[in-house]
């Protein structure tokens, strides 16, 4: 692998080079002023809520789904490893969309249970909070990598352009661009701006230590884990089977083995949520000083 960053760099280090170095980071975004999400009542709600909805996600295409306030979804790994790519917005607004960049600031690069995905400004609030991983055990490898990652973008036509000249139209971008097209009966071309930064479910990514650079590695996903989702607000969700598979090669292909991931909704019963409520937008005056 090419050190980008030395090879394009001809300055010297100053004399206190080592010492500024040397200096401990802090976290940028200390996160315990937070309410925590109640995990043991949702938890709760959850084991007599009823499964309302199933979608099937066919390799290399996308399905959309619904889920509201108060609910439950569920992405499962079926028939072998694969890696989801996921959008949500607000049902009604896409204007209100999965925020990948502050969900990452907040959390971290790859989240888990008891952390939530965020929404983007103005309405910076928790659209869904995650109630089990199956993965969870992972945590961070030698490399690391981790799985379901918020630093991705999702694989897409124009940057596969870009580095290999040709049309591929079975990126997660062109499956997601497609099933919301079809969702909300507007052309892709209009719709096609909606598609946002990805949650990566069940990949297993990270950076390289030495040039900085995004890797992605074999998932440890197998048939039968799943990663689930209490619904904050009312959502309207897309998820596109990656055509990397697992993504332990190679994507924006047709040459790597891929599978269907399940998609499952479960509503609560009544009153089992207490006094939850959903989270109302962001609270900020947005007079931005003026
Ligand atoms: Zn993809």
């Amino acid at each position: 692998m090419t050190d980008n960053h030395s090879s394009s760099n001809h300055v010297s280090a100053p004399d206190d080079a080592a010492a500024r170095k040397a200096v401990e980071p802090v976290i940028v975004y200390p996160n315990d002023t937070l309410s925590p999400p109640d995990l043991r009542l949702y938890r709760a709600a959850r084991t007599t809520a009823e499964k309302i909805d199933e979608v099937v996600v066919p390799p290399r295409e996308a399905g959309t789904f619904r889920a509201q306030a108060g609910q439950f979804f569920r992405i499962s790994s079926v028939d072998g490893p694969q890696v989801g790519d996921l959008n949500l917005w607000a049902d009604g607004n896409l204007d209100e969309r999965f925020y990948s960049g502050k969900t990452r600031a907040l959390h971290g690069t790859h989240v888990t249970t008891g952390e939530r995905l965020w929404s983007s400004i103005p309405y910076l609030r928790p659209m869904a909070t995650i109630i089990e991983d199956t993965l969870g055990w992972y945590g961070m490898d030698d490399f690391g990598g981790s799985v379901h990652d918020v630093i991705g973008t999702r694989c897409d036509p124009y940057t596969h352009h870009l580095l290999a000249g040709d049309h591929y139209h079975h990126c997660c971008h062109s499956n997601l661009t497609r099933a919301l097209a079809d969702a909300t009966g507007k052309p892709m071309a209009e719709i096609e701006t909606q598609v946002h930064d990805v949650m990566n479910v069940f990949m297993c990514t990270g950076f390289t230590r030495d040039t900085g650079q995004y890797f992605m590695k074999a998932s440890p996903v197998r048939p039968g884990d799943f990663i689930e989702f209490f619904a904050e607000i009312d959502l309207m969700g897309a998820l596109s089977a990656c055509p990397g598979g697992d993504c332990s090669t190679t994507h924006s292909s047709d040459v790597a083995n891929c599978y269907p991931l399940k998609l499952e909704i479960f509503a609560s019963q009544e009153g089992t949520l207490g006094d939850w409520q959903s989270p109302l937008p962001n609270g900020y005056d947005r007079s931005h000083g003026r």
